[in-house]
Protein backbone atom coordinates (compact mmCIF):
# COMPACT_ATOMS: atom_id res chain seq x y z
CA UNK A 1 0.00 0.00 0.00
CA UNK A 2 1.61 3.23 -0.92
CA UNK A 3 0.43 6.27 1.05
CA UNK A 4 0.99 10.21 0.44
CA UNK A 5 1.10 13.09 2.83
CA UNK A 6 1.30 17.02 2.02
CA UNK A 7 2.94 19.30 4.18
CA UNK A 8 3.91 22.98 4.00
CA UNK A 9 7.51 22.61 4.29
CA UNK A 10 10.31 25.70 4.24
CA UNK A 11 12.78 25.82 1.27
CA UNK A 12 16.68 25.70 2.93
CA UNK A 13 17.45 27.81 0.26
CA UNK A 14 15.43 30.74 0.06
CA UNK A 15 13.26 30.25 3.00
CA UNK A 16 9.87 30.39 1.13
CA UNK A 17 7.46 27.75 2.62
CA UNK A 18 5.69 25.62 -0.30
CA UNK A 19 2.59 22.76 -0.44
CA UNK A 20 5.06 19.27 -1.23
CA UNK A 21 3.85 15.59 -1.20
CA UNK A 22 5.43 13.40 0.91
CA UNK A 23 5.98 9.59 0.41
CA UNK A 24 4.64 8.39 3.78
CA UNK A 25 4.71 4.31 3.13
CA UNK A 26 4.69 1.60 -0.10
CA UNK A 27 6.19 -1.68 -0.68
CA UNK A 28 8.86 -2.94 -3.15
CA UNK A 29 7.49 -6.53 -3.34
CA UNK A 30 9.17 -8.42 -6.23
CA UNK A 31 12.86 -8.59 -7.75
CA UNK A 32 14.61 -5.38 -8.53
CA UNK A 33 15.05 -4.43 -12.00
CA UNK A 34 19.13 -4.91 -13.00
CA UNK A 35 20.03 -1.12 -13.07
CA UNK A 36 18.07 -1.47 -9.25
CA UNK A 37 14.97 -0.36 -9.68
CA UNK A 38 12.27 -1.01 -7.43
CA UNK A 39 9.48 -3.60 -8.38
CA UNK A 40 6.44 -3.24 -6.68
CA UNK A 41 3.63 -0.10 -5.84
CA UNK A 42 7.74 1.65 -4.95
CA UNK A 43 8.35 2.11 -8.92
CA UNK A 44 5.45 4.51 -9.37
CA UNK A 45 6.76 6.58 -6.51
CA UNK A 46 9.51 8.00 -8.24
CA UNK A 47 7.54 11.48 -9.00
CA UNK A 48 7.84 12.35 -5.34
CA UNK A 49 11.34 11.29 -4.33
CA UNK A 50 12.85 15.13 -5.53
CA UNK A 51 11.33 17.98 -3.75
CA UNK A 52 11.59 21.26 -6.22
CA UNK A 53 10.95 24.94 -4.31
CA UNK A 54 8.71 26.44 -6.54
CA UNK A 55 10.30 30.00 -5.75
CA UNK A 56 13.91 29.85 -6.05
CA UNK A 57 13.99 26.22 -7.66
CA UNK A 58 15.76 24.21 -5.11
CA UNK A 59 15.58 20.19 -6.02
CA UNK A 60 16.05 18.00 -2.68
CA UNK A 61 15.35 14.82 -1.17
CA UNK A 62 14.01 17.05 1.61
CA UNK A 63 13.93 20.72 1.06
CA UNK A 64 14.05 21.60 4.62
CA UNK A 65 17.75 20.18 4.21
CA UNK A 66 20.82 21.61 2.90
CA UNK A 67 24.19 22.97 3.29
CA UNK A 68 26.48 25.40 2.08
CA UNK A 69 26.94 23.52 -1.23
CA UNK A 70 23.29 24.04 -1.86
CA UNK A 71 23.20 27.47 -0.70
CA UNK A 72 26.29 27.90 -3.26
CA UNK A 73 24.61 25.72 -6.18
CA UNK A 74 21.90 27.66 -6.87
CA UNK A 75 23.37 30.46 -7.26
CA UNK A 76 25.23 29.11 -10.29
CA UNK A 77 25.07 29.03 -14.06
CA UNK A 78 24.55 25.39 -14.27
CA UNK A 79 21.35 25.87 -11.56
CA UNK A 80 20.38 28.05 -13.60
CA UNK A 81 20.48 25.95 -16.74
CA UNK A 82 19.22 23.10 -15.41
CA UNK A 83 16.56 24.31 -13.64
CA UNK A 84 14.92 26.18 -16.40
CA UNK A 85 15.83 23.30 -19.27
CA UNK A 86 12.63 22.80 -21.39
CA UNK A 87 12.64 18.89 -20.30
CA UNK A 88 9.01 18.09 -21.78
CA UNK A 89 8.55 16.42 -17.80
CA UNK A 90 8.94 18.10 -14.64
CA UNK A 91 10.15 15.06 -12.81
CA UNK A 92 12.76 14.12 -15.38
CA UNK A 93 13.79 17.69 -15.36
CA UNK A 94 14.28 17.74 -11.44
CA UNK A 95 16.23 14.45 -11.24
CA UNK A 96 18.88 16.14 -13.98
CA UNK A 97 19.12 19.81 -11.68
CA UNK A 98 19.71 17.16 -8.89
CA UNK A 99 22.97 15.58 -11.32
CA UNK A 100 23.71 19.01 -12.05
CA UNK A 101 23.77 19.99 -8.27
CA UNK A 102 25.66 16.63 -7.68
CA UNK A 103 28.15 17.40 -9.97
CA UNK A 104 28.71 20.56 -8.16
CA UNK A 105 29.64 18.68 -5.20
CA UNK A 106 32.16 16.59 -7.36
CA UNK A 107 29.93 13.33 -6.26
CA UNK A 108 30.24 11.67 -9.48
CA UNK A 109 28.40 8.43 -8.55
CA UNK A 110 25.50 10.44 -6.87
CA UNK A 111 25.12 12.33 -10.64
CA UNK A 112 25.10 8.74 -12.27
CA UNK A 113 22.16 8.00 -10.15
CA UNK A 114 20.03 10.82 -10.71
CA UNK A 115 20.82 10.97 -14.25
CA UNK A 116 19.29 7.34 -14.03
CA UNK A 117 16.36 8.04 -12.28
CA UNK A 118 15.55 10.68 -15.13
CA UNK A 119 15.87 7.72 -17.78
CA UNK A 120 13.58 5.89 -15.67
CA UNK A 121 10.62 8.87 -15.62
CA UNK A 122 11.44 8.40 -19.75
CA UNK A 123 10.90 4.69 -19.92
CA UNK A 124 7.92 5.18 -17.94
CA UNK A 125 6.55 7.93 -20.34
CA UNK A 126 7.94 5.54 -23.57
CA UNK A 127 10.04 8.10 -24.89
CA UNK A 128 12.63 5.35 -25.87
CA UNK A 129 15.05 7.66 -27.50
CA UNK A 130 15.41 9.95 -24.55
CA UNK A 131 15.94 7.16 -21.89
CA UNK A 132 18.93 5.92 -24.27
CA UNK A 133 20.31 9.70 -24.55
CA UNK A 134 20.05 9.74 -20.51
CA UNK A 135 21.50 6.60 -20.06
CA UNK A 136 24.94 7.58 -21.92
CA UNK A 137 24.77 10.74 -20.26
CA UNK A 138 24.10 9.06 -16.72
CA UNK A 139 26.88 6.77 -17.95
CA UNK A 140 29.43 9.67 -19.49
CA UNK A 141 29.00 11.03 -15.28
CA UNK A 142 31.39 7.95 -14.61
CA UNK A 143 33.43 8.16 -17.84
CA UNK A 144 37.18 8.19 -17.49
CA UNK A 145 37.67 7.51 -13.99
CA UNK A 146 38.18 3.91 -12.47
CA UNK A 147 35.02 2.46 -10.62
CA UNK A 148 36.29 0.62 -7.47
CA UNK A 149 32.45 -0.01 -6.26
CA UNK A 150 31.44 -3.66 -7.67
CA UNK A 151 27.91 -2.43 -7.06
CA UNK A 152 28.35 0.68 -9.53
CA UNK A 153 30.05 -1.18 -11.76
CA UNK A 154 27.29 -3.59 -12.42
CA UNK A 155 24.54 -1.08 -12.65
CA UNK A 156 26.95 0.98 -15.33
CA UNK A 157 27.09 -2.55 -17.24
CA UNK A 158 23.02 -2.59 -17.28
CA UNK A 159 22.97 1.23 -18.30
CA UNK A 160 25.49 0.65 -21.63
CA UNK A 161 23.45 -2.54 -22.48
CA UNK A 162 19.90 -0.59 -22.04
CA UNK A 163 21.53 2.35 -24.09
CA UNK A 164 22.64 -0.37 -26.57
CA UNK A 165 26.38 1.35 -26.29
CA UNK A 166 27.39 -2.40 -27.42
CA UNK A 167 31.41 -1.76 -27.63
CA UNK A 168 31.46 -0.66 -24.17
CA UNK A 169 29.36 -2.72 -22.58
CA UNK A 170 31.35 -5.57 -24.01
CA UNK A 171 34.51 -3.93 -22.58
CA UNK A 172 33.30 -4.03 -19.13
CA UNK A 173 31.84 -6.99 -19.56
CA UNK A 174 35.57 -8.89 -20.75
CA UNK A 175 37.00 -6.68 -17.96
CA UNK A 176 34.34 -8.14 -14.87
CA UNK A 177 34.91 -11.46 -16.08
CA UNK A 178 38.50 -11.24 -16.00
CA UNK A 179 38.06 -10.67 -12.39
CA UNK A 180 36.65 -14.37 -11.29
CA UNK A 181 33.17 -13.14 -9.41
CA UNK A 182 31.47 -14.78 -7.03
CA UNK A 183 28.32 -15.12 -6.46
CA UNK A 184 25.70 -13.98 -8.22
CA UNK A 185 27.94 -11.42 -9.19
CA UNK A 186 29.57 -14.12 -11.78
CA UNK A 187 25.92 -15.01 -12.74
CA UNK A 188 25.12 -11.94 -13.65
CA UNK A 189 27.79 -10.95 -15.44
CA UNK A 190 27.20 -14.27 -17.56
CA UNK A 191 23.69 -13.07 -18.57
CA UNK A 192 24.67 -9.83 -19.56
CA UNK A 193 27.22 -11.38 -21.44
CA UNK A 194 24.63 -13.30 -23.27
CA UNK A 195 22.09 -10.56 -23.66
CA UNK A 196 24.77 -8.11 -25.05
CA UNK A 197 25.81 -10.65 -27.79
CA UNK A 198 21.95 -11.14 -29.05
CA UNK A 199 21.79 -6.87 -28.73
CA UNK A 200 19.40 -7.67 -26.36
CA UNK A 201 19.02 -3.96 -24.84
CA UNK A 202 15.44 -5.29 -22.93
CA UNK A 203 14.96 -4.43 -19.47
CA UNK A 204 15.39 -7.26 -16.83
CA UNK A 205 15.52 -7.98 -13.36
CA UNK A 206 18.19 -9.78 -10.85
CA UNK A 207 15.91 -12.73 -9.97
CA UNK A 208 15.76 -13.47 -14.33
CA UNK A 209 19.38 -12.87 -14.99
CA UNK A 210 20.04 -15.59 -12.13
CA UNK A 211 17.01 -17.86 -13.52
CA UNK A 212 18.27 -17.59 -16.73
CA UNK A 213 21.91 -18.62 -15.81
CA UNK A 214 20.67 -21.57 -13.95
CA UNK A 215 18.66 -22.69 -16.61
CA UNK A 216 21.25 -22.20 -19.08
CA UNK A 217 23.63 -24.59 -16.50
CA UNK A 218 20.78 -27.58 -16.13
ZN1 LIG B 1 13.42 28.01 -2.28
Amino acid sequence: MTSYDTKRLRCYCCGKTSEQTILMSTNSFGSPDLDQRSAGMERSTIDTWLQECPFCGYVAFDLEKGDERAMTFVETAEFRAASTDPSPDPVERRFLARAAFDVHCGDRRAAFLSTLSAAWVADDRKALSEATALRLKAAAHLAGHRIRSMDTRLLLLDVLRRASSWEAADALTTELIAEELEHPFAEIVSFHRERIEAKDNGRYTIAEALAGKSKAAG
